[in-house]
């Protein structure tokens, strides 16, 4: 039974690893499902996923923000695999947005099912979504989600906005060789729209272990061919250094655009993120290759201490940077959908 977490608990220590750095953002993976198989994310075909029985349930999920939350973790964004395919999602947002401490829920999805859960999330208390789009053309898209919807997604953007979601923030990964004539489209579709937008460098989280450095399109690249079309890019303020996008403003004032840059230029420093996988494994990086068990702990019983105490451990032994590019690089066995993004 989880125990509630009293107000005097908020003075507890903070979570600082041994590099200095303060951790008060978590992402929480509540499914590994997804409804489309983006390449850079999922093996096209016979994935494997988690039994239902081993994904954490909400009230599982609750009493470890809860358990965390003293510790000053403050913002959570609810991720996936898609975590729309999860049945009641609006359910676990109404129960995390009230939990002391958390001052933001966001949430990451591919927009499919957005459409139909809009409204429900926002009545929730959900504050902010990230959709994921990478192009505008039917045909980009199936290639890369091998599957059709993109009509869906937009239908999801909209749909969002209708129901009152302000600053909903585009994601698109940036590919060489495959999504540099998206990025114009893209841009003027956001700015039309009042929507932000990021590039994404891909990272080697891919199921297929097809990454290579040459299909890498860097912040700079994007840079390049934004200003080539907009003019000079004018560097916006950064509010949250821990933030990881580099944000730029258009020269016309109209919208903006965000690059983030975690192979070409890591941002690792600056890490104040923490990951619990849909089966409640704790991770202190994407790149990480150990994971703390904090399922096994919530499904005996465990106070919130040994949560706490659990956590501390998987912050304290968090490397300095991921490392993509050097000696000895591994990637992680999981691809991006067991992780969370
Ligand atoms: N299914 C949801 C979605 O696509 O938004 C949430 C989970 S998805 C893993 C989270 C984000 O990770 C998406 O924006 C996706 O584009 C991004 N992503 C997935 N694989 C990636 C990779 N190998 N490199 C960079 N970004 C990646
Ligand atoms: Fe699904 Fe998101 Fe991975 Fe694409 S990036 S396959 S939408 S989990």
């Amino acid at each position: 039974m989880a125990m509630a977490v009293s107000t005097t608990d908020v003075s507890l220590p903070p979570l600082v690893d041994g590099f200095g750095r303060r951790h008060s953002s978590l992402r929480i993976s509540v499914t590994d499902r997804c409804n489309i198989r983006c390449f850079y994310c999922m093996p096209a075909e016979d994935v494997v996923f988690r039994p239902r029985r081993e994904l954490l349930t909400f009230e599982e999920i609750e009493q470890f923000v809860r358990a965390v939350a003293p510790l000053g973790v403050k913002k959570l964004r609810l991720t996936g695999g898609e975590p729309l395919v999860r049945s009641d999602l609006d359910r676990l947002v109404a129960k995390l947005v009230a939990v002391a401490g958390i001052e933001d829920v966001a949430l990451t999805t591919n927009g499919m099912l957005l459409a139909e859960q809009a409204a429900a999330l926002r009545a929730a208390g959900l504050e902010r979504i990230n959709v994921s789009l990478d192009t505008l053309r039917e045909d980009v898209f199936k290639q890369i989600t091998r599957r059709d919807g993109l009509s869906r997604v937009l239908a999801g953007i909209e749909a969002a906005q209708r129901v009152g979601f302000e600053r909903i923030r585009l994601n698109a990964v940036a590919i060489r060789g495959l999504t540099e004539a998206e990025i114009i489209p893209l841009a003027r579709f956001a700015r039309l729209r009042d929507l932000e937008l990021r590039f994404i460098e891909f990272m080697p989280l891919d199921a297929d272990h097809h990454w290579s450095a040459g299909q890498l399109l860097s912040g700079a690249d994007v840079r390049r061919i934004l200003e080539r079309e907009f003019g000079p890019l004018i560097p916006a303020e950064r509010p949250d250094p821990s933030q990881p996008a580099v944000d730029f403003r258009f020269a016309d004032g109209r919208g903006g655009i965000g690059l983030i840059n975690p192979v070409s230029e890591p941002f690792c420093g600056d890490c104040n993120r923490l990951r619990l996988t849909a089966e409640g494994q704790l991770r202190n990086c994407l790149f990480s290759t150990v994971e703390w068990d904090a399922r096994r702990l919530l499904r005996s019983g465990a106070a919130d201490q040994e949560l706490r105490n659990l956590t501390r451990s998987c912050v304290a032994a968090k490397a300095a940077a991921h490392g993509i590019g050097r000696p000895g690089f591994h990637p992680p066995e999981r691809a991006m959908y067991q992780i969370g993004g």
